[in-house]
C-alpha cells in the first residue's frame, strides 16, 4: 500500500526515542517531510518550560511554582518551532544553560502529565512523527512505528556541539560531553516515565550512519511494515 495514503487514511504515529545527540530531531524532521506529515520535537516542550523557569528566576526546589508555570504557560508547536505566547522561543531554548537544567525539571510528575496531555493532542490534527525520550512507552505506547535510536558517546557529542552552532552558541565538546552524560544519566534513572526502548521498538544504532542513512532505514522499516501488513490496527 502506498504510504501517503495510508497515513491519509489514519492518523499514524511515528514515535522516535533515544539519548540526546543520536539524531531523532534531524532524522525526525527528514522522515516527517519525507512521508508528508507533521513533525513534533516533545523536548521542545520541556525545555520551553524550562527557559521560563530560568527567567522567572525560579529555582530548581520550588516545584509548585515549577508546575504553576508549566500549566500556565501557552506553548504551541507550529511548523518547526516552539512559540510560546505567539514568541518563537527555539533558539532560546537550545541553550547549555537550558541543556543543563531541564532534565531535573522533567523529573516532576505534574510536569509530565501536563506536557503528556498537550503532545497527546497533536495527533487529533493528522498524521505525524514525535520524538523524544518516553514517546513509544507512555505518550504513545500504541504508536504505529517506534524507534529507539543510540550512539557512541563521542560522535552524540560532536552532533551536539554542531546542531548549537548552528544556533550560534560555541561550547567547548568536554563541556557537551559532560552534559549529554549527566542528562542522559538523570533521564534513564528518573522515576516517571524514564528513557527506555519500548519492548516493540527497532533499535537503530546511528553511530557510523549519516543523517540521510538513518532517515532512509527509518522510512524503509515503515514501508516494510505497511506493506507485511504487521501494523498493529
Ligand atoms: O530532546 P531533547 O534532548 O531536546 O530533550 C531535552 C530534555 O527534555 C531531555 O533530556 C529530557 O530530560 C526531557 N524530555 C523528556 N521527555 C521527552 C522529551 C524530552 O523528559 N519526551
Amino acid at each position: 500500500m502506498n504510504v501517503f495514503f495510508y497515513s491519509f487514511m489514519k492518523n499514524i504515529v511515528v514515535a522516535i526515542d533515544g539519548p540526546a545527540g543520536t539524531g531523532k530531531s534531524i532524522t525526525g524532521k527528514m522522515l516527517a517531510e519525507k512521508l508528508q506529515i507533521q513533525y513534533i520535537d516533545s523536548g521542545a516542550f520541556y525545555r520551553a518550560v524550562t527557559y521560563l523557569t530560568i527567567i522567572n528566576h525560579i529555582k530548581l526546589n520550588e516545584i509548585n511554582k515549577i508546575i504553576e508555570i508549566t500549566k500556565n504557560c501557552n506553548l504551541s508547536w507550529e511548523g518547526e518551532d516552539i512559540y510560546m505566547n505567539k514568541v518563537n522561543m527555539t533558539k532560546e531554548m537550545r541553550s547549555l544553560e537550558v541543556s543543563n537544567r531541564v532534565s531535573t525539571i522533567a523529573k516532576i510528575k505534574s510536569v509530565r502529565e501536563i506536557i503528556t496531555e498537550k503532545l497527546r493532542k497533536y495527533k487529533e490534527l493528522g498524521s505525524l512523527v514525535m520524538d523524544g525520550k518516553d514517546i513509544g512507552t507512555v505518550v504513545f505506547p500504541d504508536a504505529d512505528f517506534k524507534f529507539f535510536l543510540t550512539s557512541d558517546i563521542n560522535v552524540r557529542a560532536a552532533r551536539r556541539q554542531q546542531d548549537l552552532q548552528d544556533y550560534g552558541y560555541q561550547v567547548q565538546l568536554d563541556k557537551i560531553i559532560n552534559e549529554i552524560t549527566k542528562r542522559d544519566e538523570m533521564d534513564i534513572n528518573r522515576e516517571e516515565s524514564p528513557l527506555q526502548k519500548a519492548p516493540d521498538a527497532i533499535e537503530v544504532d546511528t553511530t557510523y550512519m549519516i543523517i540521510e542513512e538513518q532517515v532512509d532505514f527509518l522510512y524503509k522499516s515503515i514501508l516494510q511494515k505497511i506493506n507485511l501488513g504487521t501494523i498493529n490496527k
